[in-house]
C-alpha cells in the first residue's frame, strides 16, 4: 500500500509518498510560493529536481505533484491509482479530536470551524483536501492527523487559562498544545526503549524553529508548553514564548499596533531572532555565540534557562522522571544545547555521556549507565505517523 502524506500551508504544500510495505519514502518534495510565483522541488533516491513553475492555487500545486510522481526522471509510480490513500497533517483539531479520523463532510466542517483558533493553518488544510480530491477523485480515502490530538489527555487544571470561564465556553480559549504527532512518535519510541508504559514518566523536547516540550505520564500527555496557539512556551526561532501578558497591551498602546501587527511582532520578530538580532537559525546563533556576540549569547542563555525551568516544573508535575527525549532540527543536532539542559538537571542525578551526546542525528542514549534519568536523542518522523494512521484507518 502506498500512502501520500500532505502538509498544506497557506502558500506551500509538502508531500511524501511512502510505501507501507517497508515504510520507505519513495519520493518527497515541496511546492512553495503557491499563489505568488511558484517553486517546486521533488526528490527521490535517484536525484533532486527543482524549478520555478506558476502555481496559482493548491489544485495547481497538486497537478505538479501528480506529474512529478508519474512522469519524467523523478517518476516513482506508473499510475495515480497506485496511491491508496492520502493522510493530511491538520494543525488544530479542537477539543473534539483526540485521534486521527477519516475525512468526512462533518470532519471538514469541524476543521473549518476550528479556523478561528488556527487562522493561518486550518483554512490552508481545507484547500489541501479540496485540491487532493480534485487531483485524485472523490473516492480516494483521506485522513486527518491532528497536531493537537496527542495532547488531548491533559487534565483541565493543565489546559485551562486563568481568564473568565465564559471565554472557554464562548470561544474554546484553552491550551491545546502542538507538535503532537512528533511528541507521540518519540514517546512511542522512548517507551519501547524503556520497555514499559505503565508507571513511566518522560519529558519530550521537540526543539526546532517552533519548539515545545511535553510531560508524558504512562504514555499520556499531562502538560505541554504550547498553548491555544503555537506561541506559548519558551524562546523559539522567531516566537517569544510565554511573556507577561501585560507586555502585549503595553506595546500595542506605546507603538500604536493593531492586533495583527502585535501578533506579527510576537510570532515573526521575537524569540532568538528578536533578542540576538542575528538570525532565527540556530546554526547562525551558535556561530555568533562562538564569535563572542553578547546578544546571541543572551538569546542562547535565555532559552536554555527557560527550557530547564519548564523541564524541572514538569518533573514535579510527573512526580519524578525516568527519561528525557530530544528531537527535531535543534534537538537532534545541537549537542551543546542538549548538554546544557542535561547539566541543568544534574540535581536530579542526570549524568551526560559526553561522547554519545557529541554524535548527531541518530537514535542514541546520551546519558551514562549510572545516570538517574535516561536521556535519548530520537529523530522524529511525523510523516510516518501520518502514513501509519492513514493505513490503519483505511484498513479499518
Ligand atoms: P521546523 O520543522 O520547525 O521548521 P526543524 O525541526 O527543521 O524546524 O529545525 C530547524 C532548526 O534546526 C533550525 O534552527 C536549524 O538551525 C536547526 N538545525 C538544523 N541542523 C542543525 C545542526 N546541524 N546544528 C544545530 N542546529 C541545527
Amino acid at each position: 500500500m502506498k500512502i501520500l502524506v500532505i502538509n498544506a500551508g497557506s502558500s506551500s504544500l509538502k508531500y511524501q509518498l511512502i510505501d507501507m510495505q517497508d515504510e520507505k519514502v519513495l519520493a518527497k518534495g515541496v511546492c512553495e510560493r503557491i499563489g505568488i510565483d511558484g517553486h517546486f522541488t521533488h526528490k527521490t533516491d535517484d536525484g533532486k529536481w527543482e524549478f520555478d513553475v506558476a502555481m496559482p492555487d493548491h489544485t495547481a500545486a497538486f497537478e505538479q505533484v501528480k506529474l512529478a510522481l508519474t512522469k519524467g526522471e523523478g517518476k516513482v509510480i506508473d499510475n495515480l491509482s497506485e496511491v491508496s490513500a492520502i493522510g493530511h497533517r491538520v494543525v488544530q483539531g479542537g477539543s473534539k479530536y483526540d485521534r486521527s479520523v477519516l475525512l468526512t463532510d462533518e470532519v471538514i466542517a469541524d476543521i473549518k470551524a476550528f479556523a478561528s483558533l488556527a487562522p493561518l493553518h486550518n483554512p490552508a488544510h481545507v484547500q489541501g483536501f479540496t485540491a487532493a480530491t480534485a487531483a485524485f477523485g472523490p473516492d480516494i480515502p483521506q485522513v486527518a492527523v491532528f497536531d493537537t490530538a496527542f495532547h488531548q489527555t491533559m487534565p483541565e487544571k493543565a489546559f485551562m487559562f486563568g481568564v473568565p470561564y465564559e471565554y472557554y465556553e464562548k470561544y474554546d480559549v484553552r491550551r491545546y498544545g502542538f507538535h503532537g504527532t512528533s511528541h507521540r512518535y518519540v514517546t512511542d519510541r522512548c517507551l519501547k526503549l524503556l520497555g514499559k508504559v505503565e508507571g513511566t514518566r518522560i519529558i519530550t523536547c521537540h526543539l526546532g524553529n517552533g519548539s515545545s516540550i511535553a510531560a508524558v505520564k504512562d504514555g499520556k500527555v499531562i502538560d505541554t508548553t504550547m498553548g491555544m496557539t503555537p506561541l506559548d512556551g519558551f524562546l523559539m526561532g522567531t516566537r517569544c514564548g510565554a511573556i507577561d501578558p501585560s507586555v502585549v497591551t503595553f506595546l500595542m498602546e506605546k507603538e500604536n499596533l493593531t492586533p495583527a501587527q502585535m501578533d506579527a511582532v510576537m510570532n515573526k520578530k521575537s524569540g532568538m531572532q528578536g533578542i540576538s538580532g542575528v538570525s532565527s537559525d540556530d546554526r547562525d546563533i551558535a556561530a555568533a555565540v562562538k564569535e563572542g556576540n553578547p546578544r546571541a549569547k543572551l538569546a542562547w542563555d535565555m532559552r536554555s534557562y527557560q527550557i530547564i525551568k519548564y523541564v524541572a516544573g514538569y518533573v514535579a508535575a510527573l512526580g519524578g522522571l525516568d527519561a528525557i527525549v530530544f528531537t527535531a532540527g535543534i534537538g537532534e543536532n545541537s549537542s551543546a544545547l542538549r548538554a546544557e539542559i542535561l547539566e541543568g538537571l544534574a540535581f536530579l542525578g542526570v549524568k551526560v555521556d559526553a561522547e554519545a551526546n557529541a554524535q548527531r542525528g541518530e537514535e542514541k542514549e546520551i546519558t551514562t549507565p549510572d545516570s538517574a534519568v535516561r536521556g535519548f536523542v530520537i529523530p522524529t518522523n511525523e510523516e510516518l505517523v501520518i502514513a501509519r494512521d492513514t493505513r490503519d484507518l483505511v484498513e479499518g
